[in-house]
């Protein structure tokens, strides 16, 4: 057993964890922020199969969590991922995090069918495309004719490009009517700075250029909600602000048992089918897991302007 494996009891939200998958092969971007990329350098002992298993074991003790497919690019390799989609019954949420790549072997009409043909199963596509280019990007107009939920992330990471912009980066998306989630780099959150107003320069920005209608969070991760006006259109659009920890686990102790647990809030599934119970290297005991206590998710809105809310 691991060292880094503490000996608390596990105890999770009800429904439990979500459960990050990185697929086994790579995109072919090199972002500056990005921490996974150095995973992908050695592919030796990445193995598809054991994935697989390894989601199904989830799915048995959780079967009704999220999956998160990430990388890597999971549109990278469409037959893999078909494999993986396979197993995750329907009574599960599933988000994947991808570029939305232009390949040279595959063509965008092959990635928009795929994802048509299992946008029974996905629930959002989250689009990665930042104020610099950093990957190769494929039209807007492409990502607009994806058919399940979709929505860009967007890391505002150290100098991005300036207030003025911001605006202008969120109409780009909001004339498809495709919301944006802005995020802060969250190498540098912490317990201190997740709830911070005053003094996040990104925050102060966005609450100059957009009208900021909401914020829920939790212990570990928060979303300050924001709307936008697009005078071409004359509606409105969404737009979040997202903070959270680098790390997933909270120690605590249970005020009602006086038992110290580790509350996990996410686990992975590593590019060899390991689990980890965090993003910072640590193992998760599965045999542990299967006895996860349950709480009630602490997810909760903390200020919520009911006159300009819009959903
Ligand atoms: S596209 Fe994603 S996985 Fe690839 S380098 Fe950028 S952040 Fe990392």
């Amino acid at each position: 057993m691991s060292d880094l494996i503490s000996k608390n009891p596990y105890k999770t939200r009800s429904g439990g964890c979500t459960c990050t998958v990185f697929v086994p092969y790579d995109c072919n971007n090199h972002c500056p922020f990005c921490i996974n990329k150095k995973e992908y350098a050695d592919t030796s002992t990445f193995s598809l199969e054991k994935i697989i298993n390894s989601i199904k074991v989830i799915d048995s003790i959780t079967p009704c969590c999220d999956f998160v497919f990430t990388g890597g690019e999971p549109l990278a390799n469409l037959e893999s991922l078909q494999r993986m989609l396979d197993v995750v019954p329907l009574t599960h949420k599933v988000y994947i995090n991808t570029t939305f790549p232009v390949q040279p072997n595959v063509s965008a009409d092959e990635v928009l069918s795929f994802v048509s043909s299992n946008k029974q199963k996905i629930t959002c596509i989250n689009i990665s495309r930042h104020m610099h280019p950093y990957v190769e990007e494929s039209p807007d107009e492409l990502v607009s004719r994806i058919e399940t939920r979709k929505r860009i992330n967007c890391v505002l990471y150290k100098n991005y490009n300036g207030d003025d912009k911001l605006y202008d980066f969120a109409k780009r998306w909001g004339k498809y009517q495709i919301p944006i989630q802005f995020r802060y780099d969250y190498t540098e959150t912490t317990p201190e700075n997740l709830y911070e107003i005053d003094n996040d320069a990104v925050l102060q920005d966005l609450m100059r250029h957009f009208t900021y209608i909401g914020l829920d969070g939790c212990r570990m991760r928060n979303g300050f909600h924001f709307k936008y006006y697009i005078e071409e259109l004359g509606l409105w659009e969404r737009m979040t602000y997202h903070k959270t920890l680098p790390y997933s686990t909270i120690v605590e102790k249970d005020k009602e048992d006086g038992i110290t647990y580790d509350i996990l809030y996410d686990i992975l599934i590593k590019q060899n089918g390991d689990f980890h119970s965090d993003w910072t290297n640590v193992p998760l005991d599965i045999e542990k897991y299967k006895k996860v206590k349950f709480e009630p998710y602490d997810l909760k809105f903390l200020y919520k302007n009911e006159k300009e809310w819009i959903d």
